[in-house]
């Protein structure tokens, strides 16, 4: 089963630039991705087009197996997002967010505050949860987006640069809890310009450069070429 198929997938934004070419891509389900590439290669673009933030100008989009196009709503409970930008409500405390996020997905209410409790906690916030989310420190907001993207328990994770500015004894704890999610079953697929951070989590890797695929290989097979 492919977690994500990307066929022919094309985007041209309003004043002209192609941010993406006739872009294909697999990744099976229970891989750990990266899409490695520099600034300005496409990396966002493809990640806010998998989620349905940003419209595609041509090609076909399916998150297991649910085409975005014909079956949007089934896609969109398959899939987390945890974007770059800080984009929760900075007034709701940390509960409440993550709560709230359950809700948009039908997820009773009980159920999502036992989901809260859990994943707060696996992320270390739960003695943060009373808290507004305006008063956490830069490293305890990036947690906090990845424990929302994960309450109505996606099949798929997608994080755009999860670790930009994020210090390294808070990295390795985000590695380590990202590996044990991966473990459970989860696909992940995560952005990043560090081939540090691919090599250090995924299996599989995409590089991807001005808007097209120019490699797709294992993380294995690239490292003994380098
Ligand atoms: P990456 O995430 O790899 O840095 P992006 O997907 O953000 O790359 O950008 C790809 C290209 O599309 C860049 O040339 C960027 O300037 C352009 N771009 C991104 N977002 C927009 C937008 N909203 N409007 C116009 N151009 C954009
Ligand atoms: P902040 O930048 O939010 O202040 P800290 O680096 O102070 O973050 O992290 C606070 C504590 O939480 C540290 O002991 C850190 O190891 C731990 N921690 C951070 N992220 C995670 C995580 N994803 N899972 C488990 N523990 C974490």
């Amino acid at each position: 089963m492919n977690a994500l198929e990307i066929k022919n997938l094309s985007k041209t934004y309003k004043g002209g630039v192609n941010a993406l070419k006739d872009m294909s891509l697999c990744v099976e389900e229970g891989d750990f991705f990266a899409l490695l590439g520099p600034n300005g290669a496409g990396k966002s673009t493809t990640i806010g087009i998998i989620s349905s933030l940003v419209n595609k100008s041509a090609g076909e989009v399916k998150v297991f197996g649910y085409d975005l196009d014909t079956q949007l709503v089934d896609a969109k409970r398959q899939l987390g997002l945890v974007p770059q930008e800080f984009n929760f409500n900075q007034f709701e405390t940390v509960e409440q967010i993550v709560v709230n996020q359950a809700g948009y997905y039908g997820v009773p209410r009980l159920l999502a505050k036992e989901r809260a409790r859990k994943y707060l906690s696996q992320l270390d916030l739960w003695e943060k949860r009373n808290e507004r989310a305006r008063n956490l420190s830069g490293g305890m907001k990036r947690r906090l987006m990845i424990a929302r993207a994960l309450m109505h328990e996606p099949r798929l994770l997608i994080l755009d640069e999860p670790t930009a500015g994020v210090d390294i004894e808070l990295r390795r704890s985000m590695w380590a809890f990202l590996r044990e999610i991966n473990r459970q079953g989860v696909t992940i697929i995560l952005t990043t310009h560090y081939l540090e951070e691919a090599e250090m989590l995924c299996r599989n890797i995409g590089i991807i450069n001005h808007g097209e695929l120019i490699e797709h290989t294992s993380m294995k097979a690239l490292l003994s070429k380098l």
